[in-house]
């Protein structure tokens, strides 16, 4: 099984759904050339997708075109079902880093066909995720800087205050479709910058006062 930690409380979490937010940040709408959805996007990723900092992406033999995607990571802390937007935060356990490795190639063909996404964001490897930092340690999760940096060079650089669903609205909206458990993850989008890896490059994502993750492409 798969876990995560809250190191700052020795707090350990079985991971139990990924659920993930598309197209949450106008900016990465438009270099993708997509529209923007009235409701959040939503797709899931396995917990086996989940890798530490130092471990490698595997980029499987079927895609030519794996992306990554820096995003802001929530972890649930306790269980809820049609949670309002104003006591939301206050399922949020704590906040980490997450990069959404994406098969491009692979997503837009299954788009096209109207198919789901599921080959192209859930492969084992596809869900670097930091540890986590205690929620009451963010006051405020619209307000924080993400980055990554590419073989040490920027290519992220955003501001989560441009998300068009804030992480409170994510909560109340995916709690009325999906219980939310203890160990949940949310991985809420991705500010504009996204690109291409290739074997033996090395991704750095990291969010202020927050934490970083680091990893390598195999
Ligand atoms: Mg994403």
């Amino acid at each position: 099984m798969k876990t995560v930690s809250i190191p700052a409380t020795d707090n350990e979490y079985i991971i139990g759904k990924i659920l993930c937010i598309g197209r949450n940040y106008v900016d990465h709408i438009k270099e993708l050339g997509n529209e923007a959805p009235a409701a959040p996007v939503v797709f899931m990723k396995p917990a086996t997708s989940v890798i530490a900092g130092g471990e490698r992406v595997v980029i499987p033999p079927y895609s030519s075109e794996c992306h990554y995607e820096a995003e802001l990571a929530v972890l649930i802390g306790k269980d809820g079902k049609d949670i309002v937007e104003a006591e939301a935060l206050s399922y949020v356990a704590g906040y980490g880093v997450a990069i959404d490795m994406t098969l491009r190639d692979v997503q837009d063909g299954l788009r096209k066909k109207g198919l789901p996404w599921d080959i192209a964001k859930g492969f084992d490897t596809s869900c670097p995720l930091s540890d986590f930092v205690p929620a009451d340690w963010v006051p405020d999760p619209q307000n924080l800087a993400i980055r990554l940096l590419l073989n040490g060079e920027e290519r992220q650089n955003g501001s989560t205050g441009l998300m068009m669903h804030t992480v409170a609205a994510i909560i109340s909206y995916l709690s009325g479709i999906f219980t939310l458990e203890e160990g949940d993850v949310i991985l809420t989008g991705t500010p504009a910058g996204v690109g291409k890896v290739v074997a033996g490059d090395r991704m750095e994502a990291g969010i202020v006062g927050v934490g970083t993750i680091t990893v390598s492409v195999a």
